[in-house]
């Protein structure tokens, strides 16, 4: 076997994509990535990533750099806004003998992504390659072609086999006509980043979900060039109301101000409006074609599950993918990838952040009721509270995708 007949061709260059160059890559793979992005991402998206997740990270110490450049957060909050009551509590100290990391760590996708491009540049067989385009994708029985635009011409490069990492519009994914099955929530969700301490003043924890009649926000902490680092805070937003008035400076401290009264204006560092959906594609391979993180399967932001389930793609992926390169195994252990974690992005991460939506915006006096009783109910008994956990620490999934065998699929 040639170099090129084992070369893997990745479209996406964000944190999934370059995950799976580095996982092929350290293996000896040789790989070419392509990002239509003249740069790494800057956008502050993804930064909760959950002990399951901090599992496949470790091996290569990646995990304890995440933590370094990010906050160690072992406890999250429920709180009801209308009352300002705190509703219940869950400290992951209670996983720790089912996860060496019994918390999660919150590192934006930026300083994830540098930190796989560092350890990227010491492989000479990966070549990684921003301002370039994918534009289309073809197969046969011996390998793949992409081809690629790079602001000079198109060209087409050849390989064993093409991850799909192109994020939620995936190229890769409509080219070979896979469905991307679900839906697109009418409101979108709008992030607003402060300096203002909700930990000093209000006691809120790095991670704290707020009920309202209708409405939610999820507030956080990031360490940004900290410290003392920056809070992001989540909302819903009519789908009736205008970009400009939502994005102006009168719509963003009457959004704050309702949620959290202050006598002052909070100073804003970000303001960004999402779109988001509910959608898993119909299938991760087709043929030598692979898909991976927001390219396969796309949520919403509640309970921070979209990356951690594209992380935990990439780690099943070029592990996989590693045995058929290089120790000759049957290819149809992709099908079990496709399996694996297909199953996993339906049966947990889609039912689990449609769940956790729910119970925040609930508008029915009745249901909010049962929903924060609920809530305090688990959080007052170890067991299921440690079981509700298991559930968000996204420890659960792992588990049920390790038990699925090639038999199955
Ligand atoms: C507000 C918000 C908060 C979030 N918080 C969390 C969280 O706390 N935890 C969590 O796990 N997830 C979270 N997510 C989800 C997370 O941001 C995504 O799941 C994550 O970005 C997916 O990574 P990816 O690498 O698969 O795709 P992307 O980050 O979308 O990267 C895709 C890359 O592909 C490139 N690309 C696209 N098309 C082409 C093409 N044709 N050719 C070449 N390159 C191409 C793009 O330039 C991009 O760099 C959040 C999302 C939002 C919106």
């Amino acid at each position: 076997m040639g170099v090129d007949d084992k070369r893997v061709l990745i479209a996406g260059g964000g944190p999934v994509g370059l995950l799976c160059a580095w996982l092929l890559g350290r293996r000896g793979i040789p790989v070419m990535l392509f990002d239509e992005n003249d740069t790494p991402q800057a956008d502050p998206r993804a930064a909760t990533t959950h002990p399951a997740t901090l599992e496949v990270l470790a091996d290569d110490g990646l995990a304890d750099d995440m933590a370094r450049v990010g906050l160690v957060a072992p406890i999250f909050q429920f709180w009801d806004r209308p009352s300002a009551e705190l509703v219940a509590e869950f400290d992951h100290a209670l996983l720790r003998n089912d996860t060496r990391f019994p918390y999660v760590v919150q590192c934006e996708q930026f300083k994830t992504a540098k930190l796989i491009l560092e350890r990227l540049r010491g492989l000479s067989h990966v070549e990684i390659l921003f301002g370039h385009t994918v534009t289309d994708v073809g197969q046969n029985d011996d390998g793949v072609t992409v081809s690629v635009e790079d602001g000079r011409g198109a060209l087409q490069h050849r390989g064993a086999w093409v991850i799909g990492a192109d994020g939620g519009r995936s190229t890769v994914r409509k080219a070979c006509g896979i469905d991307f099955e679900g839906f697109t929530w009418p409101e979108r969700f709008i992030v607003l980043t402060t300096p203002y301490d909700f930990g000093a003043e209000r006691g809120l924890s790095y991670r704290s979900y707020f009920a309202d009649i209708g409405a939610w926000c999820n507030c956080f902490k990031v360490s940004a060039d900290g410290p003392p680092g920056l809070w992001r805070t989540v909302y819903p937003v009519d789908p009736a109301e205008s970009d400009a008035d939502i994005m102006s400076d009168a719509g963003v401290q009457a959004r704050m101000q309702a949620f959290f009264p202050a006598p002052q204006p909070y100073e804003i560092v970000h303001r960004n409006l999402y779109v988001t959906h509910q959608r898993v594609a119909a299938r991760f391979r087709k043929g030598r074609v692979l898909l991976a993180g927001d390219a396969a399967h796309v949520n919403n932001p509640i309970g921070g599950m979209g990356l951690n389930g594209g992380i935990q793609d990439a780690a099943n992926l070029s592990g996989k993918l590693a045995q058929v390169l290089l120790e000759g195994a049957d290819d149809r252990l992709l099908d079990l990838y496709d399996l694996q974690r297909r199953t996993v992005a339906v049966e947990f991460v889609q039912e689990q952040s449609i769940a956790n939506k729910k119970r925040l915006e609930a508008r029915e006096p009745e249901a909010r009721k049962r929903n924060l009783d609920e809530l305090r109910a688990i959080a007052a008994d170890p067991e299921r509270a440690r079981q509700f956990l298991l559930r968000t620490a996204m420890i659960a999934s792992q588990r049920r995708a390790e038990g699925m065998r090639l038999e199955q699929a």
